[in-house]
């Protein structure tokens, strides 16, 4: 079985439905065919400041979310990030190994820097993708199922490998991304061009699968759609009105031409009143499934420190093999 590892961050709480189209669902499908790695990462979230109490819950509510939306630890490895000490001591291997222009060219940090500000923009951020470096090798990840947005993060963790096997030996698996293409960046409701994000300024275009499905389908109702009439996927011309239909097809398999043909002679709101319909009908099952999941925080505590037990027996030997390569002597 070929090995995946992908993570997600605890930050804000609840998930967007890009995350879940465009990672989450991926992942519980690869679990059935993958030896498959999946992680809460609690240390990227704190690059941008936290709130210690939030965040703790905070990573609580994605292992939850992420077993309600199918995330079976039978049959995958889900654990937290931090719950390892081998993420970050590869990390700092990684860190020596990167290129400082290298890691500057990554769009995340100016976007996300950019939005901090010089005074707010930490060394962490900066060295954020490396760190994600160091946790796709440690677990020799043939694949990594993501979203569009981290594929330059991707691409650096296999230049970084390269660079790495070159130098000292074959140590790791160079990893490829595994992008679906339909569902790769769902698009913010308001701003149809940007994708939707946890850390957007503002959440009135983001769709948090945790808020009250009401909240939600207003969102939808109220989605920015071009000046035109016709529902057709034209994301060119039409983002909001082809974002809507990507969700849509997406959350009921029904095909974007399909689609187009349903709701022909129709206006937009039609299409926003029928998603937001959908949409309810997906979310309020897993919403419940969540609750569930967070009244019994002793359970999901257990059930991660088992997850981060499975996932120590294959990073520990991939920290040991590195730090051998790379002339460390071994502790007596
Ligand atoms: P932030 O904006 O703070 O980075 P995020 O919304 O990107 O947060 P992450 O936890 O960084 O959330 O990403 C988790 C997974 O979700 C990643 O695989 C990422 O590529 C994917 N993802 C995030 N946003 C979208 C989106 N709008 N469409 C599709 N996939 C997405
Ligand atoms: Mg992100």
């Amino acid at each position: 079985r070929p090995r995946v590892l992908s993570g997600i961050q605890p930050t804000s709480g609840s998930f967007h439905l890009g995350n879940y189209l465009g990672a989450v669902r991926q992942w519980v499908a690869l679990q059935e065919s993958h030896d498959a790695f999946y992680m809460v990462v609690d240390l990227h979230a704190i690059t941008i400041p936290q709130d210690p109490a939030r965040l703790r819950e905070s990573t609580r509510l994605a292992a939850a979310q992420l077993l309600s939306a199918g995330l079976d630890p039978e049959r995958c490895t889900l654990f937290v990030q931090s719950h390892l000490a081998e993420h970050t001591q590869l990390g700092w291997v990684m860190n020596c190994m990167t290129g400082f222009g290298e890691a500057s060219r990554m769009t995340q940090f100016k976007d996300k820097s950019a939005k901090q500000g010089a005074e707010g923009t930490t060394v962490g951020l900066f060295t954020y993708p490396v760190l994600q470096v160091a946790d796709i090798l440690l677990y020799q990840a043939e694949q990594v199922p993501v979203g569009e947005d981290q594929r330059q993060h991707v691409e650096l963790t296999r230049d970084v490998a390269e660079r790495f096997n070159a130098r000292y030996g074959h140590t790791f698996t160079v990893p490829r991304p595994r992008i679906v293409r339909e569902t790769a960046k769902i698009y913010d409701l308001q701003e149809p061009t940007a994708k939707m994000s946890k850390s957007a300024a503002s959440a009135k275009g983001r769709i948090d699968l945790m808020d009250d499905p009401k909240v939600s389908a207003k969102k939808f109702r109220s989605a920015v759609t071009d000046t035109g009439t016709e529902v057709r996927h034209d994301p060119e011309n039409k983002p909001g009105v082809s974002n809507l239909l990507v969700i849509h097809s997406a959350l009921t398999g029904i095909t974007v031409p399909e689609l187009e043909e349903k709701f022909a002679g129709q206006l937009y709101g039609a299409l926003k009143t029928e998603v937001a319909g959908v949409f309810t009908d997906w979310v309020t099952p897993f919403r419940n499934r969540v609750l569930e999941y967070l009244d019994d925080p002793a359970e999901l505590d257990r059930l991660l420190a088992r997850g981060a037990e499975k996932a120590r027996a294959v990073a520990s030997v991939t920290l040991r093999e590195t730090y051998d390569r790379v002339g460390f002597l071994p502790p007596a």
